[in-house]
């Protein structure tokens, strides 16, 4: 290992920032490259007439996997911002007989609304939760930070004496439909592989400890906005003397011999490393920033993948305050599975979409005027979908009504203020997103740790990956988990754990 050595990375998503931070911190020469105005990438804001728009994600859960890769920083998270844990976690809203319940960061209180639910679920969920954090404190410890090669990473010893306790085989859909009966609980104990933007149906029961990431360690809010995060990895970058090139877009990884050896930039200028790290999205490097020989798919092969969702967005700055709504909130369609046909199966527009509401100055004032609401719709919808100008207007016309019927925000249109749709045009220009996905590759069983696009090129060793497009996949914790693992690979860690120090 050489610390003195120069690193570029491309893209300052999530993965990205947390990459050049913790190669920084160890001695590495690190230049971050980010071709829009802002680092963040999807976690990125915008700031309108006195509403403050966190742009993607805005559900901080697993706080432990921030707070260890703060830690690895020699830093807290509450150095940068301060959490608040939400009560209730999000309202969950049905279409069909428009009732809501609201679910918490509270093992007691889910009890008993599952028991109004349907009597003696309760027991089985505590005994669920029971066996989902063994299997979340499992996967944390023994898999999540490991890097794989080769099957044979799935075969040592030390995850043999563990890996049988994880139902690696299972659907999620399936592992519910077992343990609880009545519609509604399966829909609150299946949401969250939406999160992962997979159907529960085509989702391995290994993340089902998603519900105990929901349940059990709870839903989190970072007061001014998820936005802070990003802003606190680029403070952390800049503190260790990463060189932060925004509005740079790269045009080329430049390899020589099997050996990445710097960029070209849009504008032909050259840059030379000793390392290169694409946080950019896996496909659009593999198809645009590669030459044809380095290529490692066809564009066949990616044609061919389960991609995960992509939205269509609206950023609302809404008169007047809406008591009808918590800061998180989903409403639920009555006919879910054919939502999840229309996104996976055969993708057209969702007729009778299920979709999500944040709320943010629900608990934050600081991001709306006074007596302001900001609010964040998101409909999930399928990659790739086509549509005019026309049409966006007209759909957002039918989401403005779903939001006046079901989530009680009344003369909705009258006391808008702010209104900015996105969508999938949008991802693919803002992001490089193939197809406009949202979020990337699926976490179908296909497309999951070892047969998940890999972090380090098969032919490049200098070439590595990070971001939700490699291992572990989506999400904002799991995409500093990813940093890690870059980091492992070119400090060359062997260690399979969270690294306790740098
Ligand atoms: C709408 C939405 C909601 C979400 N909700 C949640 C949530 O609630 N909770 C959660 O944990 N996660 C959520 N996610 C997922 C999470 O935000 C992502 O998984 C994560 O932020 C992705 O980070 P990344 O490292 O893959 O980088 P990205 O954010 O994908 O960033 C990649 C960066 O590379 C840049 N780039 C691309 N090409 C080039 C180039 N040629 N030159 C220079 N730069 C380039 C892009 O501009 C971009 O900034 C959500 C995502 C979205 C979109």
């Amino acid at each position: 290992m050489d610390t003195k050595k120069s690193v570029i990375v491309i893209g300052a998503g999530l993965g990205g920032l947390g990459t050049a931070c913790l190669l920084a911190k160890k001695g590495y020469t690190v230049t971050l490259i980010e071709k829009n105005s802002t680092v963040g990438g999807r976690a990125r804001v915008f700031e309108k007439d006195g509403f403050v728009f966190d742009m993607g994600p805005s559900w901080y859960m697993m706080p432990d996997v921030f707070d260890h890769f703060f830690s690895l920083m020699g830093e807290k998270t509450s150095d940068y911002y301060n959490l608040q844990k939400l009560a209730p976690s999000y309202r969950i809203i049905l279409k069909s007989d428009m009732k809501h319940y609201d679910f918490y960061g509270d093992i007691v209180k889910n009890t008993e609304t599952f028991e109004t639910l349907e009597p003696g679920s309760g027991k089985v969920l505590v005994k669920f939760l029971e066996k989902l954090k063994l299997q979340y404190s499992i996967a944390y410890n023994e898999f999540m930070f490991k890097n794989y090669n080769s099957i044979l990473d799935f075969m040592s010893w030390s995850v043999a004496k563990v890996g049988y306790k994880l139902p690696l085989l299972r659907k999620q859909k399936a592992i519910i439909e077992s343990k609880f009966k009545s519609e509604i609980l399966q829909k609150v104990m299946q949401y969250q592989m939406i999160l992962l933007g997979t159907a529960p149906g085509d989702c391995p029961g290994i993340y089902s400890m998603m519900n105990y990431v929901d349940f059990g360690l709870g839903v989190w809010y970072p007061d001014g906005g998820i936005w802070q995060l990003p802003r606190a990895l680029e403070a952390m970058a800049k503190k260790h003397g990463v060189n932060i090139m925004t509005n740079t877009e790269v045009e080329q990884i430049l390899i020589e011999n099997n050996t990445a050896n710097g960029v070209r930039l849009a504008d032909g200028t050259v840059l030379s490393a000793d390392i290169v790290v694409s946080n950019a999205d896996v496909t659009f490097t593999d198809e645009h920033l590669l030459a044809p020989e380095y290529r490692q798919h066809s564009p066949e092969y990616w044609d061919s993948r389960v991609l995960a969702p992509s939205a269509f967005i609206l950023y609302l700055g809404v008169e007047g305050k809406i008591p009808t709504l918590e800061h998180h909130n989903l409403i639920f369609a009555k006919d879910w599975q054919k939502g999840f046909e229309q996104i996976f199966d055969k993708p057209e527009w969702p007729t009778d979409p299920s979709f999500y509401l944040c709320m943010p100055s629900k608990t934050d004032p600081s991001v709306a005027p006074a007596n302001h609401e900001n609010i964040f719709v998101l409909v999930p919808i399928a990659s790739g979908l086509e549509y005019t100008p026309e049409f966006e207007k007209e759909y957002t016309e039918k989401i403005l009504d779903e939001i006046q019927q079901y989530a009680g925000v009344e003369n909705i249109r009258g006391r808008i203020k702010y209104q900015q749709v996105y969508s999938v045009k949008d991802f693919q220009k803002d992001y490089n997103a193939y197809k406009g996905t949202a979020l990337g590759l699926a976490h179908t069983f296909s497309q999951t740790a070892l047969f998940r696009p890999n972090n380090v090129h098969k032919k490049v060793p200098n070439l590595f990956y990070a971001g939700a497009g490699t291992n572990p996949g989506i999400g904002m914790p799991i995409c500093l988990i990813s940093a890690e693992l870059v980091y492992k690979r070119i400090t060359g860690s062997k260690d399979v754990h969270p690294l306790k120090e740098l």
